[in-house]
Formats: C-alpha cells, sequence, structure tokens
C-alpha cells in the first residue's frame, strides 16, 4: 500500500535495493554489472528508471481495473525480450538519456490517483525497482493511499521480491512457460521456469494464493496468476496449471488469457505467427475445469482484437479491452468468432 503510514517501509526497500545499481542481480540474469558506471545487462537500463507512460487502464481483470481503472506505470527496458510483446515499443529499446525523478514518478501517482484509479499498478518494474520504490515513498509522504498492484512476468529474484512484503498488495504474476528451451526462444530468457515459479510462490506466501474482495468485487490483497494460451502449446499450459495445482491448491485466482496476437518479431516466426484457435483456448480451459480449479477468469475469443497498446509520442493508448466472461468456470469460450481446432 502506498500510505503515509507504510513510507517509511518503502523508503527501507529502496534503499536496500539501491545498492544493485553497483553490482546488479535484481533479475535472474544476475549480470553483476556496475550500471552505475555504464555497465548494462539484458534489461537495456541504466542505473535509473525512465518513465514511458502513465494511464488509467480498464482491460485488466475486473477486480483490478473495477469500475475506476487501475493506475499503470509503464517504464523503458525489460529483462525479458519476448518476440511477441505487445509493449515492445518500450520493452525493448533502451531508455533515453533521460532519468525520471522519483518526485517525477510521484507525480504521475499523484495524477492517477486525482483521478480516481483504484490503485497503482507497477508493470514490470523489477529492473528499476529502486527508483520506483522511491517514487512511492514520495507519493506516500504526499499522502496518496492506494493499493499496489505488483504486474509482473515473474521473471523475477526471491530476495528481491521479499522487500517488497507488506508493500505489495495484489501480484498479478504472469507465467508464460513450462519448458526453459521455449522461454529461451520466444522471450530470450533463461531459468525462466525454476525462477518464475519460486517467485509465485514466494508472491503466494506474502499475500496468500486468492484474491480477496471487498464487496464490491474489487481486489483487496491476493495474487492472479495469469496463463497466457499461446499457438501450438508454446506455454505448456499443462504442466503449469499442475505445478499451481500442487503446490497453491485448486483455490488460486488464475487468469486464462485468449489475447494472443502476433506482434513485433512473432510475425516471423511460424510456431507463433498466428493467433490462437478456439479449440486451443477450449483445451486451456477444460483442463483447469477437469483439475478442479475454482476460481478462473475467462476472456472472450476475440480479446485479442481489443486490445492493443500503442506507446507513441510519449502517451499510451488502448484500442479497446478485453471482454472478460465471469470468474467462473461454468461458462466458458463458446462466445468465441473462431470455431477452428
Ligand atoms: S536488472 Fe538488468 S542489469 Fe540487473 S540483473 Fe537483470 S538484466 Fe542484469
Amino acid at each position: 500500500m502506498i500510505a503515509p503510514d507504510t513510507a517509511h517501509l518503502i523508503l527501507e526497500a529502496a534503499e536496500s535495493l539501491r545498492g544493485h545499481y553497483q553490482d546488479c542481480h535484481l533479475c535472474p540474469w544476475d549480470c553483476g554489472v556496475d550500471r552505475t558506471k555504464g555497465g548494462v545487462g539484458p534489461c537495456r537500463t541504466r542505473a535509473y528508471a525512465s518513465l514511458s507512460a502513465y494511464a488509467v487502464h480498464h482491460g485488466e481483470e475486473p477486480p483490478i481495473s473495477g469500475t475506476r481503472g487501475t493506475g499503470n506505470l509503464f517504464f523503458f527496458g525489460c529483462p525479458m525480450s519476448c518476440a511477441y510483446c505487445q509493449n515492445f515499443q518500450i520493452s525493448q529499446v533502451s531508455p533515453l538519456d533521460e532519468r525520471t525523478t522519483p518526485e517525477a514518478i510521484a507525480g504521475a501517482i499523484l495524477d492517477l490517483a486525482g483521478r480516481g484509479v483504484h490503485n497503482t499498478g507497477l508493470v514490470s518494474v523489477s529492473h528499476v525497482l529502486p527508483d520506483v520504490l522511491m517514487g512511492m515513498y514520495h507519493a506516500a509522504m504526499k499522502g496518496v493511499r492506494l493499493p499496489v498492484v505488483y504486474n509482473t512476468n515473474s521473471f523475477e529474484q526471491v530476495h528481491v521480491l521479499r522487500h517488497l512484503k507488506g508493500i505489495v498488495d495484489i501480484y498479478l504474476a504472469d507465467l508464460r512457460y513450462s519448458d526453459d528451451a521455449e522461454a529461451r526462444q520466444y522471450s530470450r530468457t533463461r531459468n525462466y521456469v525454476g525462477s518464475a515459479r519460486r517467485a509465485i510462490l514466494e508472491m503466494a506466501d506474502q499475500v496468500g494464493p486468492s484474491l480477496q474482495r471487498d464487496h464490491d468485487g474489487i481486489a483487496v490483497k491476493g495474487l492472479l496468476v495469469r496463463l497466457l494460451v499461446l499457438p501450438n502449446d508454446i506455454a505448456g499450459i499443462e504442466s503449469s496449471l499442475h505445478f499451481l495445482r500442487q503446490e497453491l491448491g485448486t483455490g488460486v485466482t488464475i487468469s486464462i488469457m485468449a489475447q494472443y496476437q502476433p506482434m513485433y518479431k512473432a510475425v516471423d516466426m511460424p510456431l507463433i505467427s498466428r493467433r490462437i484457435y478456439a479449440g486451443e483456448y477450449l483445451r486451456a480451459l477444460n483442463l483447469a475445469e477437469s483439475m478442479g480449479f475454482e476460481d478462473v477468469y475467462v476472456q472472450t475469443m476475440d480479446a485479442a482484437d481489443n486490445y492493443v497498446p500503442d506507446f507513441r509520442d510519449g502517451e499510451v493508448r488502448f484500442s479497446g479491452n478485453p471482454d472478460y466472461l465471469s470468474n467462473s468456470m461454468t461458462k466458458g469460450a463458446e462466445k468465441g468468432s473462431d470455431t477452428r481446432r
């Protein structure tokens, strides 16, 4: 929570993590580079955060976006390099030599708070966490009171996540692959599966394995694991579901996503150069149902049409928002427009 009474905790975490800029182990690449002296790892980022955009976003799962939206902050760079990244305009370019000061990050949070958002959404921030935390600290000192949603690809270090205990309220965590070779080929990363699974267990340990919602259905605390279905079973959804069931039980909140759309380098990669078929999505839903998962968000098959962020000109625009049917396994994707199997 960003709040005056958590400011000291946020400051402590920022100061503890700042040393990583000199010897960086903020993500599982474990580069050990000195970013203050020009060292740059796969995240392409120097020793500061560069805010690329911030916006009120209505397209996250219903308990996250609610009715007033989530206040998302986006930063340049990312430790992963997904061939199909929707945010490639910001994630896969080196930030300009332009630091966004913590005070300016706080200004963005304040602006979003003033627009009535339900929470602050930190989108893929592991590589710039010390600056982001300082921004949150300044916002807290100015009286902001907002839950924190940590939106992550889960390529995270457990020792870093431990600093976020008591600060992050809701973890919105991808589990992209269940095979390191696929993760390497399509997201240019390494040891993804073990890193992501360990990270998710740490998150569940901090906030519990499922989302807690208030009387309006808005998330107040917990974990939501996102499973993006990729063409040709590249994501290995079945193995990820087995892992989640075995480690966290069937009450874990999951979101099975149909919104994959080949973008950026994916258009030239044969196995991921198309959208998913309805049959592929239904298979993932059926697996979740047969394994007994109880709290599952389901998208319509036209989700890929409805969500394409555009980060040009220093702003982010969303062409629409994905449509979620419900968090009930009893509905499913029959509304989908593509019936091929
Ligand atoms: S955050 Fe960047 S520099 Fe640090 S370990 Fe990860 S890739 Fe390397």
